[in-house]
């Protein structure tokens, strides 16, 4: 069971002065459960990307399929497979639009057939799933700041239990804090629901740390396809991309350079500390001395 995308070019206004290439020969597969970040600088190709996953979007060239079907022939049925490739937007102002957060949240789940009972507990468990209260399920989904309304866009996709979950910058525009509690969810859905979980971002340092695979777009193409570990190695191709790698990467790297026997694929602050305190036990160094070394 997979997505599979093979040359899949899109151009926007083609034929005229305004024309965009924003994809150039897609190949790509996604495979169920894995949990995926698409990265790429503003403007790269990833919203133009993501689109075609759930057939919003029908490539100028190239195909679209879903568990081996062509999402593009006559008679498939894309509002079901909408259903089963959930997307959350970036604004999240797209998609909401109920007078209150229950309602809104039941919204895609009666649109499946489901009764507003049945879908009100479906909703439930969503917004349980992305914490939000339940003393704010009778307010206007308007009135609520933007890292609420992005969990209600979120669990309004959730609710209607999709296969895969595809969310387009979800961080954007929150704070610190706000930013790590939704991707801590999100990582948290992917373990309990065992989904497929593509995570849009333009922040490396965002999606390092939870995804197991990272598909780097620059200038519609796909620059790299890999574990984070393996992309973070081509650290230099990255900038020139816009695109920088994590710090622990930078300091791995240097302390290589000048000599030091560390893993340059380290990318969290705790297999850099290991690393570093191994390099400098096998150089006997003094700088373990004094108790610093614990
Ligand atoms: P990203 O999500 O990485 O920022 P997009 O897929 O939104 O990138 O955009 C890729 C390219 O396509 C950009 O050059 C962008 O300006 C252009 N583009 C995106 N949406 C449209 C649109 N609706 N009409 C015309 N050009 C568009
Ligand atoms: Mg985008």
């Amino acid at each position: 069971m997979s997505i599979e995308l093979k040359n899949v070019t899109y151009t926007y206004s083609p034929g005229t002065s305004y024309e965009i290439h924003a994809l150039k020969n897609i190949n790509l597969e996604i495979p169920d459960g894995q949990f995926i970040g698409v990265i790429g600088h503003t403007g790269s190709g990833k919203s133009t990307l993501i689109q075609h996953l759930n057939a919003l979007i029908k490539p100028s060239s190239g195909t679209v399929s879903y568990n081996g079907e062509d999402v593009w022939a006559d008679n498939y049925n894309r509002r079901e497979l909408r259903s089963q490739v959930g997307l959350v937007f970036q604004y999240p102002e797209h998609q909401l639009f109920e007078s209150d957060v229950l309602s809104d949240v039941c919204f895609g789940p009666m649109n499946q057939g489901l009764s507003r009972k049945e879908a009100e507990e479906e909703a439930r468990k969503a917004l349980a799933h992305v914490g939000f209260k339940e003393e704010n399920f009778g307010k206007s989904p308007f009135e609520l700041s933007g890292g609420q309304k992005k969990r209600v866009a979120i669990a309004g996709v959730l609710a209607m239990n999709p296969k895969i979950l595809i969310l387009d910058e979800p961080t954007a525009g929150l704070d610190p804090k706000g930013r790590d509690e939704i991707l801590d969810q999100i990582a948290e859905l992917h373990k309990v629901r065992g989904i497929t979980i593509i995570l849009v971002s333009h922040s490396m340092e965002d999606v390092a740390k939870y995804v197991e695979r990272l598909i780097v777009v620059n200038h519609g193409e796909i620059a790299f396809d890999d574990t984070p570990r393996k992309v973070f190695t081509h650290y230099k191709e990255l900038e020139a991309m816009g695109l920088a790698a994590p710090q622990i990467t930078y300091i791995m790297h240097t302390l290589r350079e000048k000599g030091f026997n560390v893993d340059p694929e380290d990318i969290t602050v705790e297999e850099a500390r290991n690393d570093i305190l191994k390099a400098l036990k096998e150089m006997n160094s003094p700088l373990l001395k004094g108790g610093s070394g614990k």
